[in-house]
């Protein structure tokens, strides 16, 4: 018989453990001729009562597991920990608020036992708001310059992959871990699939607009280095112009004799570089940034307490 690893990264949603557990026990029970499973929840240093509820989850039933982190390290290192601490022969990745339909999981196995190595789902954007929309839009364009990987429009975490990607994925080590562009960026044969929009079971998401830019940027400087290029390019059409008035202005004085016009335009013209100056530093302090964090080679998470633990005594 085969295993199937659920990894569940949490933060705060004591709400919806229960509900989560209960409806995605009814999908995989109703497989469970072919597959035995382990639902193993990432506890990203939740302060509600998350942990608790998963816990008393496992008192009932031994195939819960869970890790708990010594505090919040984000959704990307919960799941690096729960791909690597998983045991399954294959391995889906829910989130907990049920927005991730885990009906899809029956088709998403057949469609591994078709030879397919890994199943991402797609969402449509309905119901999202029209700004947001073209943020994300706008993110996959820029992601576009990067050659060797594919990010489509409404790719999600709600992925399914065999062992061997797992282990694929896994030898992946950098710090900043922009799971969506690894897991395409280590290939293999994947087939999409389309899921409807589902809003969230209970509880509140962990987004919003400044951590979602923060995201974006991690992803770009992640796996292209555009931006760079574009700020070289936006230097040289600046000294482009830059020459040229500069010319007109030789012109002027030297053939029709006309005075330099005033200061004006100088101070705008040393305001413009300025600023183009200290943005093109920005982004390059983007990567520089990154190369220092990936230098210290930090930990990407630390567990606190795991269900494993308590066996041992
Ligand atoms: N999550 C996490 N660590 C974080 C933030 C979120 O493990 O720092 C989990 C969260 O509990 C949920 C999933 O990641 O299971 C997706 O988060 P959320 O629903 O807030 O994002 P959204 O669905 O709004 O994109
Ligand atoms: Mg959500």
């Amino acid at each position: 018989m085969k295993k199937l690893s659920i990894i569940v990264p949490m933060y705060n949603e004591e709400e919806v453990i229960e509900l989560f557990y209960k409806e995605t026990k009814k999908i995989v029970d109703s497989i469970s001729d072919k597959y035995d499973y382990e639902m193993l929840f990432i506890d990203d240093g939740s302060k509600d009562k998350s942990i608790d509820k998963v816990k008393e989850l496992r008192k009932k039933d031994k195939k819960v597991r869970f890790i708990s982190f010594s505090r919040n390290f984000g959704k990307e290192a919960g799941i690096y920990a729960g791909l690597k601490n998983s045991k399954g022969d294959l391995v889906v990745l829910l989130d907990a608020d049920l927005q991730h339909d885990p009906k899809y999981i029956p088709k998403m196995i057949k469609y591994i036992e078709e030879g397919y190595d890994t199943v991402t789902t797609l969402r449509n954007r309905k119901g999202e708001s029209k700004i947001k929309s073209w943020f994300s839009e706008f993110f996959y364009k820029i992601m576009k310059d990067a050659k060797n990987i594919e990010l489509k429009q409404g790719s999600q975490d709600y992925r399914m992959m065999t062992r061997q990607v797992v282990d694929a994925i896994l030898e992946i080590q950098e710090y900043n871990r922009f799971s969506k562009g690894i897991f395409s960026w280590v290939g293999f044969k994947t087939k999409y699939i389309e899921v409807e929009n589902r809003t969230r079971a209970a509880g509140k998401s962990k987004w919003n607009f400044r951590s979602l830019t923060k995201y974006a940027i991690e992803g770009i400087t992640s796996f292209t280095l555009k931006p760079l290029k574009i700020s070289i390019l936006i230097g040289i059409l600046i000294s482009a112009i830059a020459l040229i008035s500069a010319l007109v202005i030789i012109i002027q004085t030297l053939a029709c004799g006309k005075d330099v016009p005033g200061y004006a335009s100088i101070i705008t013209a040393i305001l413009f570089m300025g600023g183009i100056q200290l943005v093109s530093i920005g982004i390059l302090s983007e990567y520089v940034g990154k190369i220092y964090l990936e230098t210290k080679n930090r930990p990407n998470y630390l567990i606190r307490e795991k269900s494993e633990d308590e066996e041992k005594d």
